[in-house]
């Protein structure tokens, strides 16, 4: 059965794409959501003052990490001054700080920090992406450029045959993880009923990938103690656990 899948998965996911940089390079060049073109593309005109003299990157962010992943950091959509300012998700915010010491922690990246597409960060069995692959206004993408953004990240997994358990990071990633994990067993899969509840520390064993769901690492959850940095390594090491990923005190 496992192989039938990852036939469909391939063949059919990977929309003619031969290589996930060619995936990329068609996903940079995506216009499909009107609201989020002009939103990006604005943000990264008018900039915030304190990066007034950088380069926003003002597109559709691809995902980033081990091309041998086993665990994918599944987010909600990139930020505006974060990732569709640097080009790489969670990279350049208080988020990324959050959650990129936490992969330090546990031995599954190199540096505590996510600075830049050229600070020399590397990722150990994990892959980062999102569910949606533009800045929203407020962080909050509809439900309808959720689902037209879906097809890319089902692409993207496709060149990432190892991937085991994602790790949703928020409630509306746990939705959008759902979602894939159903486009990614065929067509005639489905979304379960009664539809698996979020929570920190939720898991759900589902087929093919199985989810675990953490707090966003979000300022208004971090600042207020919503999510503390105990808990977000806690299921981080439940993930890499369940995917045997071993973390690595010799990444570096
Ligand atoms: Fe394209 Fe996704 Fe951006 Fe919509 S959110 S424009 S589908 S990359």
């Amino acid at each position: 059965m496992a192989s039938r899948l990852r036939w469909y998965y391939w063949s059919v996911a990977t929309q003619g794409h031969t290589t996930i940089e060619m995936l990329h390079q068609d996903l940079e060049g995506c216009r499909r959501c009107p609201r989020l073109v002009e939103w990006r593309e604005r943000v990264a005109r008018e900039r915030r003052a304190a990066w007034a003299h950088e380069q926003y990157w003002g597109r559709p962010v691809p995902g980033f990490g081990d091309p041998r992943a086993r665990i994918l950091l599944f987010g909600l959509a990139p930020a505006a001054h974060g990732a569709n300012r640097t080009g790489r998700m969670f990279t350049g915010d208080r988020s990324g700080d959050f959650l990129f010491a936490s992969l330090w922690r546990c031995g599954l990246a190199n540096q505590p920090t996510s600075t830049s597409r050229g600070d020399g960060l590397r990722l150990k069995g994990v892959w980062v992406g999102a569910a949606v692959r533009c800045a929203p206004p407020a962080n909050r993408p509809t439900p309808e450029e959720r689902e037209t953004c879906l097809p890319w990240s089902v692409a993207e997994l496709a060149f990432l045959r190892r991937v085991k358990v994602a790790v949703c990071l928020g409630a509306f990633a746990w939705d959008a993880a759902l979602r894939l994990n159903a486009a990614i067993s065929g067509p005639a899969a489905t979304v379960p009923r009664p539809r698996p509840k979020f929570g920190h520390g939720a898991e759900y064993d589902g087929r093919p990938l199985k989810l675990l769901g953490s707090y966003h690492p979000s300022q208004q959850n971090t600042f207020t103690g919503k999510l503390t940095p105990d808990m977000l390594d806690g299921v981080l090491r439940r993930a890499a656990t369940a995917a045997r990923v071993r973390g690595s005190g010799a990444l570096g």
